[in-house]
């Protein structure tokens, strides 16, 4: 009797490791992450089932090459579930009803275009409304947040983000951008594309590193693309999602031009949930509206892109509009 009672807790016991095991297993093979996962909310399994659907289309994070941002700074990355616990599972988008885009100093005619299409690809992205500011001088900037590198003239970001934006920040505003054509400098690195504050809701970046726009029909591409990619990157920031280490991703950190050319402008499946469930967007709507516009301005990989996971978002049913 006591024989078969202990035989029968061993196998209870071991059912419960295999499950534990296979849980675990299965974790990690999807997320790439290996620390013990918070439980999703059931509000936001919706999110998380879809995120799994399209995981085969986004490729795992290579590996590093020397020089790297992650060969120079190892991060851990954030899965959605963790982000959703460091969130309160409070979605942003109940306290904020925008984003904010404010150009700071000079723009010709070309860059002011690609700020406005800026704004357009913002909204889709985050589905959330967009407001472009009324542009604002720099006014004089004092000493200490000015300097001459390589013969180029550049801007302190932290002066940016905690004297120009900070004090006029609406409240409303989920996040404010500061949007400049002059190089920028954090302070400890040489230079920076953008620079944003986790929780500040302020950033800042820049068009300077982005190419001429006006030098050809792909060179205002080229340009778009950078910009774009900046701009979700920080806002991503903005919204408190740290870099991301388990794939290719345009939340991956990047310390080079080329480094940033090499990533995607879509963020993978572990931070798209993170826009989808914060922002209150809705997936299939936003993929539809990303895929609309990369249509619109000859965004060729990334429409490729956007219409396979469509396809798989909304069930093999693509409705155009
Ligand atoms: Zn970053
Ligand atoms: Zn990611």
């Amino acid at each position: 009797m006591r024989v078969t009672r202990l035989l029968g807790l061993l196998a209870v016991g071991g059912l419960a490791y295999v499950g534990i095991a296979w849980w675990t297993w299965r974790t990690e093979m999807e997320t790439g992450y290996s620390a013990p996962q918070p439980a999703i909310p059931q509000s936001a399994q919706g999110f998380s089932d879809k995120a799994n659907r399209i995981r085969s289309l986004h490729e795992k994070k290579r590996p590093n090459q020397p020089g790297d941002w992650l060969d120079r700074f190892p991060e851990g990355g954030q899965t959605f579930a963790q982000y959703i616990q460091s969130r309160h599972e409070e979605p942003l988008r109940d306290s904020y009803s925008s984003i904010d885009i404010q150009p700071l100093g000079e723009f010709d005619e070309t860059q002011l275009q690609i700020v406005k299409k800026t704004q357009e690809f913002m909204e889709c992205f985050f589905g959330v409304p967009v407001r472009l500011l009324q542009s604002r001088a720099l006014g004089e900037i004092p000493s200490h947040a000015c300097r001459t590198r390589n013969e180029v003239e550049q801007v302190l970001t932290t002066w940016i983000l905690d004297d120009i934006l900070k004090p006029d920040r609406s409240e409303d505003a989920m996040a404010v951008i500061g949007l400049v054509t002059c190089d920028l400098w954090p302070g400890d690195l040489n230079w920076v594309f953008g620079s944003a504050s986790l929780h500040e809701r302020v950033g800042v970046w820049s068009l300077h590193r982005n190419g001429d726009p006006r030098a050809s029909d792909e060179a205002f591409r080229l340009c778009l693309r950078r910009t774009l990619k900046t701009a979700v990157h920080e806002t991503g920031h903005m919204l408190g999602i740290p870099h991301c280490a388990a794939y290719e991703c345009c939340m991956n950190g990047s310390r080079s031009r080329e480094e940033c050319d090499r990533q995607p402008l879509e963020f993978c499946p572990e931070c798209q949930p993170k826009i989808w469930w914060s922002c209150r967007a809705d997936p299939v709507k936003r993929c539809q509206q990303l895929l609309d516009f990369a249509e619109r301005e000859g965004l060729k990989p990334e429409a490729d892109f956007w219409r396979r996971e469509l396809k798989i978002l909304s069930n093999g049913i693509v409705s155009r509009k």
